[in-house]
This record gives structure tokens, C-alpha cells and sequence, in this order.
């Protein structure tokens, strides 16, 4: 008889573990990864990205691979509809009109969007991918495409400047490691990390200009004179609103090592499910680096 309990017992223990994890997959963020096209090594960048959120255990990822420059764009169909995020490792031809505007639609309704590295190169012209992506460069932008925007210390104070002089958007010098600084300690995507991290090797984008609208500027780093940079603190982490969607914006991880640092991959993540959520629980890792040492994972 008590074998029998037992045996009861442990049949339910197993069918509610198994109603537990259906459970758990089905809150999982669904996560849409766009690639195709780009100057960047798209075709390495996008595995490490996937893999990155799928060690996260709080998303599941699927990626839309658009065809190649020149080609015939109208088969490049996304079903936005389906996700809860959409990550843009994107810069290359136009979409179809129908897709931009289906773009548009789900972002507007409350989509979530990353937007990663070059992919704020992407799609100059298109107006409504600039209020959502909030800062730009290259592909020909000037004062047209919006404000300088960096931080500048004044009285101790580190205040936002908006930079109307003319001239081009975008640039970089060689790569270098630097410190990536904290700006708005109380965003819940930067809420309980370190002040600071040193980041890897990797492009340090400056002279970077757009609309800036509805933006927050979560992380930023010095970009110095002698390292041929603009000489400005430039933002590079933001995170902007756009109707009822939510924009996470990396200008960080050229390249699948600066995808390695654990800095980057929180910050990745954490900005990923506040833009899907508007929440954040994934917790600061213990190998999250330092303001004086680098901390990678292969
Ligand atoms: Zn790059």
C-alpha cells in the first residue's frame, strides 16, 4: 500500500514538473533575429547572438535571413506577429514597403526591438527607423538626420548636449578596450550593475547623430582624441521609446570577440527583455568584469 502512495505520489511529482516546464517555455521571450545583409560578418555574429540568449534560458530564438544585395527583397516576409522581439543585425538594402510597414506596425504596437551595432547604420532615409533606433551614423547622415547628441561634464554635472553643427554622422577610430560608464543608474536596465566596465577591444562609435527622440542614454564611453575618437563622452548603450514599442540600441560587438565580453552580454540580455517586458530579472553574473579588468566567455 505505501509502495503504491509512493509510487502516486511521484507519478504527480513528475506530471506537475512536466506541466512546469511547458509553463516556463511558454513565458519564454520569442525572439526574432533579422539578417541577410551587412559590411559586418553577419553570418558569424548571428550564431553567437542566438546562443547567447538560448544560455539565458529566457529566450527562444528563431532568425529571418533576407536574400542578398541586389536581389529581390519582396520574399523577405517576416511574421513580426508571432515575437516578442525583434533583433536587427541588419545593414544592407531596403526591405519591401509591405515589410517596413509591417516593421513599423509591430513596433507600434508595442514590439520590442534590439538594435546592434551596424545596424544603426542601416536605412538612412527611412525616417520612422531613425526615431526608433534614436542615434545613426554613416550612409551619408548630416545635420539633417538630427542632432549630435553626447554628455558633457559641467559644474559636476554629466548633462546630455544636443549638437546641432553641421557635418557627418558616424566614426570610429582603431579598436580599443575602454570603460564602459553607467549614465542612468536607476533605468531598470542598468539597475544593480557595477558603475563601469571594461569592455574588449572593439569599435568605439562617435559622431553619432539622429533624432534622439524619447531616448534615455543608459551607458556611455570616453572617446579620445589620441585614440582618434571625437573627444566627447558618446553615448552607447540607449534605450528610446517609440509609440508603445521599447528599443534596446547596442552600438557595441563589432565582430563575434567584443561578443565575448560578458559586459556585452549582459547588457545584451538585460536590454532585450526590457524591451520585449518593460521588466528586467536577469541578475548581474558573477563573472561580469570590472572597471579594471575584462571578463570574456567562449
Ligand atoms: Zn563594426
Amino acid at each position: 500500500m505505501k509502495k503504491m502512495m509512493l509510487f502516486y505520489v511521484s507519478a504527480m511529482l513528475v506530471s506537475a514538473l512536466t506541466v512546469f516546464s511547458t509553463a516556463e517555455d511558454a513565458v519564454k521571450i520569442k525572439a526574432l533575429i533579422l539578417d541577410g545583409q551587412n559590411n559586418h560578418n553577419w553570418k558569424a555574429t548571428t550564431p553567437v547572438l542566438k546562443s547567447i540568449y538560448e544560455k539565458s534560458e529566457r529566450f527562444v530564438v528563431d532568425v529571418a535571413t533576407a536574400p542578398p544585395s541586389g536581389q529581390d527583397m519582396s520574399i523577405f516576409k517576416p511574421d513580426f506577429s508571432k515575437y516578442d522581439l525583434v533583433v536587427l543585425n541588419y545593414n544592407g538594402d531596403k526591405w519591401s514597403q509591405e515589410t517596413c510597414d509591417a516593421f513599423e506596425k509591430f513596433v507600434a504596437e508595442g514590439g520590442g526591438v534590439v538594435s546592434y551595432h551596424a545596424a544603426d547604420n542601416a536605412f538612412t532615409d527611412w525616417k520612422e527607423y531613425n526615431l526608433m533606433t534614436g542615434l545613426g551614423g554613416w550612409g551619408g547622415r548630416n545635420e539633417k538626420s538630427g542632432p549630435y547628441v553626447y554628455v558633457e561634464l559641467g559644474q559636476g554635472i554629466r548633462k546630455i548636449v544636443y549638437d546641432n553643427s553641421p557635418g557627418d554622422g558616424g566614426h570610429h577610430g582603431p579598436q580599443v578596450e575602454f570603460l564602459v560608464k553607467t549614465f542612468s543608474s536607476e533605468h531598470p536596465i542598468m539597475k544593480g550593475l557595477p558603475e563601469a566596465f571594461l569592455h574588449v577591444k572593439d569599435e568605439l562609435y562617435c559622431k553619432m547623430r539622429g533624432p534622439g527622440e524619447n531616448m534615455s542614454i543608459l551607458g556611455t564611453a570616453d572617446s579620445k582624441k589620441e585614440e582618434r575618437g571625437s573627444g566627447r563622452e558618446e553615448p552607447l548603450l540607449i534605450a528610446i521609446t517609440y509609440k508603445k514599442g521599447r528599443i534596446f540600441h547596442t552600438m557595441l560587438g563589432h565582430d563575434v570577440p567584443q561578443c565575448r565580453c560578458v559586459g556585452f552580454q549582459t547588457t545584451l540580455l538585460r536590454g532585450s527583455e526590457w524591451a520585449a517586458t518593460a521588466e528586467v530579472t536577469i541578475p548581474c553574473p558573477e563573472d561580469y568584469p570590472t572597471a579594471t579588468q575584462t571578463s570574456i566567455r567562449e
